[in-house]
């Protein structure tokens, strides 16, 4: 892999702000070799960012922060939600937007990801796009039409430079969770095609430096085959990024 590669666990609504800071420990102990090699982030939820986040300045950790979600507007009358200056506060790097479970439970769209995708960068935090398709979109052989569309949708409008910057995540819904996976390869077909999609949308540059993570039921077993493609650059963890042991050995694969 040409580009440093990014392993990102998504902790979804598991670990307090006490569990997660001890999995951060644990993990540091087991990865800390390998910060040349590959880019190590985890996303726990709100509510453990702060703890999270005093222990990477506090320690001097090379672990990278991301949040799962975030709110477009700066601030106002949103109950419940959370601005990218809050976040950015946090010492975030990272926003996961336009998960599929967020899509499916919450109502997200391609316009709202589109406007979060938006307001994470202009507070100079890096967006981590989530796309992929369901069953009923893969058996209709229209995967590749779904997933182009996703990528246009959430993209459209921001500049070229911040599409360099970019990670996508491809996560075909029926990975995620299930221990079903797609083929290395075909994983990878996605990628390439999100990659000449990008390159269409913002020039060679941003094709050649966005990253593409693959996530779905990644695993240690599986992780070195996903990232052995040329178009994957890295992993979207959820269940095996809650251990530090699988974690770290999904983090090693990527060395
Ligand atoms: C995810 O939720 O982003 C994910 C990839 O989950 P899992 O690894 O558990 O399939």
């Amino acid at each position: 892999m040409a580009r440093r590669p990014l392993v990102a666990g998504n902790w979804k609504m598991y670990k307090t702000a006490g569990e997660g800071a001890i999995l951060v420990q644990n993990l540091e102990e087991r990865v800390s070799g390998s910060w040349d090699q590959v880019e190590v982030a985890v996303c726990p939820p709100f509510t453990a960012l702060k703890s999270v986040s005093t222990l990477i300045e506090l320690d001097r950790l090379q672990i990278s922060l991301g949040a799962q979600n975030v709110y477009w507007e700066e601030e106002g009358a949103f109950t419940g939600e959370v601005s990218p200056r809050m976040l950015a506060e946090l010492r975030c790097d990272y926003v996961i937007v336009g998960h599929s479970e967020r899509r499916e439970f919450f109502g997200e769209t391609n316009e709202t990801v589109n406007k979060k995708v938006k307001a994470v960068f202009s507070e100079g935090m890096l967006p981590i796009v989530c796309v992929g398709e369901s069953l009923a979109t893969r058996d209709a052989e229209e995967t590749d039409t779904f997933v182009r569309e996703q990528v246009r949708g959430a993209l459209e409008g921001i500049e070229a430079d911040q599409a360099t910057k970019l990670v996508v995540a491809y996560e075909p819904i029926w990975a995620i969770g299930t221990g079903r996976t797609p083929t290395p390869e075909g994983a990878n077909d996605v990628c390439r095609s999100i990659r000449a999609t990008v390159g269409a949308m913002f020039g060679p540059p941003a094709a050649m430096s966005l990253r593409i993570l693959y996530g779905g039921s990644v695993k240690p077993e599986n992780a070195k085959s996903f990232f052995g493609e040329p178009d994957i650059d890295g992993a979207l963890v959820g269940g095996a990024s809650l251990d530090a042991d699988s974690f770290a050995e999904i983090v090693k694969a990527a060395v």
